[in-house]
């Protein structure tokens, strides 16, 4: 490690947070680098100790569990270990959706409750509340599974992200701290044409990340559009993936591409990083000082190998507790230990959420899980929704209405919020349906193409698009 990087790791960064108010960022940054390799009964106590303070908050001073404590005949006082758990009910996005306001804590400040919300990859979207805390606890869990991928602090790093909300806002001071802490180039991966592809190519070339974290199918599309020009890659030390599915022969091209490891991740917007691969790529450990996964499968819990729903308490927030939230995907527990000597337990496999690409009518390749998080997670009104594409310039909605769907007007936002995204001239179709399940290897299908990685081909040409699309300039 450089002077430099130490300088920022040790010093700026901790004296930034110091001044911003968030030194407990800092705080449980070095509790989580202790914990994570806590014999596995030591870290069960942990979980049981902030389990039980969860409870009995929740029982306390939140409507919603204190009447579901007391239709199940039970108080948090009677729940003996991290297994009488499951004598609660799970919770459901559909509670959430109806009933948000009973699960936030009474009393608790308002100044305290940050918004947030999710996109719609794996259902309908909803909104939910963060404590000033929680996001500083899930910032530190972020860094500490960072480092595992050889990210730390002060690194240079790429982000190939189709969210304009994630990006830094325009204004000095941030832009400051993004230039001496984040040091993060943003590749926007929302909108994709050819020059864009290749202006990134270019970007990464002079801007020289250490780390690339990207969405699974942007660093997969990504790869392919180097591979076929037989342009050389940029390569990083390593890539993180995440918010979409990988499959293995998807890393081996982009590994390939790009000469160096992947490693995987799973999160979500309501509690952040779930799991991620440390360096044997066995499994993803789970963050779990601040979560409670278990995977039940038949109303018990699975074992492991065995794919079951994942369902997540959060810990650390008590602003709005989840408790047995039942997050929409499915997934496995993996065997055995990790041999990088972490007691973290380990996901096998997470059957995530499918989000193709789509292709307008111009040839412009739009990311799914933007669509999800940009259109779809705007109005929750529409409900469940799917997009399917087989023309390009053509795509097929299947809407499972929401409770409140209103036809002309959901149905005139969906037409215009895709034709700014996909192009004027993109031709939309949609069928009402009662219910949208996940398919049978478990996966979730929010968007599939049969044409998009098809664009990618030289001489297919991604076109420049009709009109040049708003998008910050890389460097
Ligand atoms: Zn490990």
């Amino acid at each position: 490690m450089s002077l430099y990087q130490r300088l920022v790791r040790d010093v700026l960064y901790p004296a930034a947070l110091w001044r911003s108010g968030d030194f407990n960022q800092w705080r449980y940054l070095r509790e989580f680098e202790r914990t994570q390799y806590l014999p596995a009964e030591e870290l069960r106590q942990l979980q049981w100790r902030r389990l039980q303070a969860l409870l009995h908050h929740a029982y306390a001073r939140c409507e919603f569990y204190r009447e579901r404590f007391d239709r199940a005949g039970l108080t948090p006082g009677e729940l003996r270990g991290l297994e009488d758990l499951g004598r609660l009910p799970l919770l459901e996005k559909s509670e959430i959706q109806e009933q948000r306001d009973r699960l936030v804590a009474r009393d608790w400040p308002r100044h305290d409750l940050l918004p947030n919300h999710t996109g719609g990859s794996t259902g309908a979207p909803l909104s939910f509340f963060l404590s000033n805390d929680r996001l500083r606890s899930r910032n530190a869990a972020t860094t500490r599974h960072n480092r595992w991928a050889g990210w730390d602090v002060g690194d240079k790093s790429a982000v190939l992200w189709g969210a304009p909300r994630d990006l830094p806002a325009n204004r000095w001071r941030p832009w400051l701290r993004n230039t001496i802490l984040d040091r993060q180039l943003f590749l926007d991966t929302g909108h994709l044409t050819e020059t864009r592809l290749l202006a990134y190519h270019e970007a990464l070339q002079r801007f020289r990340p250490k780390v690339m974290l990207a969405y699974a199918r942007s660093a997969l599309l990504f790869a392919r559009f180097l591979h076929d020009r037989n342009l050389k890659p940029y390569r990083p030390h390593s890539i993180v993936t995440s918010a979409e599915v990988l499959e293995p022969a998807d890393r081996a091209l982009i590994e390939q591409v790009f000469g160096c490891p992947v490693f995987n991740r799973y999160g979500c917007r309501e509690v952040s990083v779930i799991a991620s691969e440390c360096e044997h790529h066995a499994g993803l450990h789970v963050m779990a000082e601040g979560l409670y996964v278990e995977i039940v499968k038949d109303g018990r819990a699975a074992q492991p190998g065995e794919l079951g729903s994942i369902v997540i308490t959060d810990l650390l927030n008590h602003a709005m507790p989840l408790i047995r939230y039942r997050i929409g995907d499915l997934g496995a527990w993996a065997v055995g230990d990790c041999p990088c000597g972490r007691h973290l337990p380990r996901l096998q496999q997470v059957a995530g959420r499918v989000t193709d690409f789509l292709v307008g009518p111009d040839g412009r390749l739009v990311s799914g899980v933007f669509l999800a998080t940009y259109l779809i997670g705007q109005r929750p009104s529409l409900g469940q929704v799917q997009l399917v594409q087989e023309v390009a310039g053509q795509v097929r909605f299947r809407i499972k209405r929401g409770a409140n769907f209103r036809e002309a007007e959901d149905l005139d936002f969906l037409q215009a919020a895709t034709r700014r995204h996909l192009g004027a001239a993109t031709v939309i179709d949609w069928d009402f349906v009662n219910d949208l399940p996940p398919e049978a290897s478990g996966k979730h299908l929010f968007s599939r193409s049969s044409v998009a990685l098809e664009y990618l081909r030289p001489g297919k040409a991604v076109r420049q698009p009709e009109e040049e699309l708003a998008c910050p300039r890389p460097n």
